[in-house]
């Protein structure tokens, strides 16, 4: 059995044209771009094309691209470094309350080091309240981190409103664009942007390696101590083929991003209609129109996501829970419970993200096999039973 990939908000597959860019730099090119000699001068001439490959994507210059280990790190540097270097101003920052992980667990230790953090709200369907936000404002507010896309429902949030009354405001913006960066389009000037994360794996690119665009003015200090690299901001000595992949895979991104999306779009209207129509007490969370082209996020009622998870799974079919990324424990994540949805709705939750070389067929089996799941865990639920007697009394 052929497994069907549906998962690639998790990660995506690496593009073959970006493997073949990255051998050289394991192989013949293996120099280290810091050094002086003839081995230095092929990777270091690689690692400035990548930066420049990933700049013209969100009309930055190359010289405010810095390469991290990935999304987290990056999440990680824009906050503590961030807020250390404003303690001065003021001790306040504001994110939202669906943020990923690595920017929700960096503000409760943010928190436990006495900075003071406020975690706004959305609407049901996953975006910023703007009110609320301008509303928690203050004298010591100096940084507001909010993503620009949401990993499990999509949502996509004003992130251009965000980055005009930051700027007004003179409170610096930090965006972590790890879902958002190769799949819609980003423009740090028109969009005010201070400071954007994003990692390779998430849009072709490889693992373990990803990036933080730093607006020219802002001197955020390192986070990484030791070496010059990277104008003295992150040392550690560079991942040269993790670099010159993310910078192709970048390039390619951006480039078919509209055919890309175009496609996307049809797959996953597809997917939400047969599903709401086909499947009874189904629901889809998140924004219906501001959401990420490739993501379908539904909860089914008096159904256990991870039971489906893994009745699909037999089919081949590679999905994710709303709660898989709350490692072990069976809370349903604040994404969910943070739109409002009940806890046990919360806990019925699937994530479909659909990578682009998905076929209309593959879809459709996807949609086949749901309705089945469903109504198979629903004959045997004596909830789902009692439920339907009600109805008939
Ligand atoms: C995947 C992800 C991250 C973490 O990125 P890594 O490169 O895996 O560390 C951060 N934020 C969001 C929104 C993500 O989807």
């Amino acid at each position: 059995m052929q497994n069907i990939y549906l998962d690639n908000a998790a990660t995506s597959r690496m593009r073959k044209e970006v493997l073949d860019a990255m051998i050289p730099f394991f192989t013949e090119e293996y120099g280290n771009p810091s050094s002086i000699h003839a081995m230095s001068r092929t990777p270091r001439a690689a690692v400035k094309k990548a930066r420049k490959q990933i700049a013209d994507c969100i009309n930055a210059d190359p010289s405010e691209i810095f390469f991290t280990s990935g999304g987290t790190e990056s999440d990680n540097w824009a906050l503590i470094s961030g807020m250390e270097m404003l303690e001065k101003k003021g001790k306040h920052i504001i994110i939202s309350s669906i943020e990923h992980h690595a920017v929700l667990e960096t503000s409760y230790y943010l928190e436990r080091r006495g900075f003071r953090v406020t975690r706004v709200g959305t609407d049901s369907g996953g975006i910023i309240k703007m009110d609320e936000l301008e509303k928690a404002i203050g004298p010591d507010t100096v940084m507001i981190s909010v993503m620009t896309a949401n990993n499990e429902i999509g949502s996509i949030q004003p992130v251009a409103a965000i980055g005009k009354l930051a700027r007004e405001r003179g409170i610096i913006f930090h965006t972590d664009a790890v879902q958002a960066f190769g799949h819609i389009p980003l423009d740090v000037k028109s969009m005010n942007i201070d400071m954007l994360s994003a990692s390779g794996h998430k849009f072709g690119g490889p693992k373990g390696v990803g990036f933080l665009f730093v607006r020219k003015g802002i001197k955020l200090p390192p986070f990484m101590h030791g070496g010059e690299q990277e104008e003295g901001r992150r040392a550690g000595t560079t991942n040269v083929p993790g670099v010159v992949g993310m910078g192709l895979a970048a390039e390619l991104a951006c480039k078919n991003m509209e055919a890309a999306n175009k496609r996307l779009i049809m797959l996953r209207d597809h997917l939400i209609d047969r599903v709401l129509k086909e499947i009874p007490y189904s629901r889809l969370n998140g924004d219906r129109k501001k959401r990420l082209p490739s993501n379908a996020d539904f909860s089914f009622e008096f159904i256990e996501g991870e039971s489906m998870l893994m009745s699909l799974g037999m089919k081949g079919i590679c999905v994710s829970t709303g709660s898989a990324c709350a490692s072990g424990s069976l809370d349903p994540s604040h994404v969910l419970l943070g739109i409002g949805l009940p806890h046990e709705i919360a806990h019925g939750s699937i994530r479909i993200t659909i990578p682009e070389e998905t076929t209309m067929e593959q879809i459709d089996y996807a949609a086949d096999c749901l309705k089945q799941t469903v109504e198979t865990m629903r004959s045997l639920s004596p909830l789902y039973d009692d439920f339907l007697k009600k109805q008939k009394a």
